[in-house]
């Protein structure tokens, strides 16, 4: 079945008496060129000579879950809208290798969810990725959580997560340093992975047609705080609680973006203090957050504290 065709899309769901949910940030692919292509750059970033698996967040009609089926040994697709587990049980009873679990993915413990249903691809030495059109209203949440699940000491489990989310917020993701896009979700996620925009995708692509332009995204995570600064502490316990204070320093700098680094973080440390680490870090003394790096962050988060 092409469930990507807006034909099929609209008999489907009045089939099952559906409507797209406005709540649920349902805007359903009509354009087979784009889930087959998100689903190439998720395989991509996989060892094709081992077992794959991968989670997809709201599969909807199943646009995006075919394609993921045919370049994955295993899918697990997670979708909140009880109305479409029928629906998708016959729009996918073709593919053997997928199983629909609904859930509310901001519900789930993430990390059992994976040895559940991956710990052999696991096991057997194989990888894990994420791939998903995202909900819009919940795109910033779905990929903290997807971060921040697990230790920051840690590389995470999944090979990639390639996610189609507003392009705004793409932009705001894979921003550089001193850019406007740049913030605090930046800095964040650089912590814990490299994050890249792949493409763009004009909102004709769905239905009903979206508001917003969007963009596919791959965060891509390497080995964790300690590959971005590698004199983070070396005991387990000591660097978590370092990521935390990193973790910390960034939430100030950019609550208050206009401001000076030294201003913005004077709740928590004297304006002296870090008027000297800036000096002892090569930084200028006025320097904004907005102009720091994740490794910048660190390096003055380890000489505050
Ligand atoms: N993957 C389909 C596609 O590309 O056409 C649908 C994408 S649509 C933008 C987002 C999907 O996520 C919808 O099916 C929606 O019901 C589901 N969803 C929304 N919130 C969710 C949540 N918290 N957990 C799991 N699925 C969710």
């Amino acid at each position: 079945m092409q469930l990507c065709n807006p034909q099929v899309v609209r008999s489907l769901l009045e089939k099952y008496s559906l409507a797209p949910k406005k709540a649920f940030g349902q805007n359903f692919l009509i354009n087979p060129m784009v889930p087959e292509r998100i689903a190439d750059a998720s395989a991509s970033f996989a060892d094709a000579d081992k077992p794959a698996g991968v989670i997809e967040i709201g599969p909807g009609v199943g646009a995006l879950t075919q394609y993921l089926c045919q370049t994955y040994d295993k899918v697990v697709a997670i979708e909140i809208d009880r109305g479409l587990i029928p629906l998708l049980g016959e729009a996918l009873e073709e593919y053997d290798n997928v199983t629909v679990v609904e859930a509310d993915f901001m519900k789930i413990d993430l990390p059992a969810f994976v040895n559940e249903h991956f710990g052999d691809i696991l096991a057997a030495g194989g990888t894990v990725g994420v791939c998903a059109n995202l909900p819009y209203y919940i795109t910033t949440p779905v990929i903290m959580k997807l971060l921040e699940s697990y230790p920051m000491t840690e590389k995470l489990p999944f090979s990639s997560i390639v996610v189609m989310i507003q392009l705004e917020v793409a932009r705001r993701l894979a921003a550089k340093e001193g850019t406007d896009d740049y913030g605090s979700i930046t800095a964040a996620i650089a912590l814990r992975a490299k994050a890249e925009k792949l493409f763009d995708v004009s909102a004709g692509n769905f239905h009903p047609v979206p508001k917003v332009a969007s963009a596919v995204v791959g965060i891509i995570p390497h080995g964790g705080i300690r590959e971005v600064y590698p004199d983070a502490p070396a005991d387990n316990d000591e660097c978590l609680k370092f990521a935390d204070n990193v973790g910390e320093l960034i939430s100030l700098a950019f609550g208050q973006r206009r401001k000076t680094l030294v201003n913005s973080i004077s709740s928590k440390y004297p304006k002296d203090k870090t008027t000297e680490v800036l000096k002892s870090c090569g930084l200028r003394v006025d320097i904004r957050g907005e102009k720091l790096s994740a490794q910048d962050f660190c390096k003055i988060a380890d000489k505050l504290n």
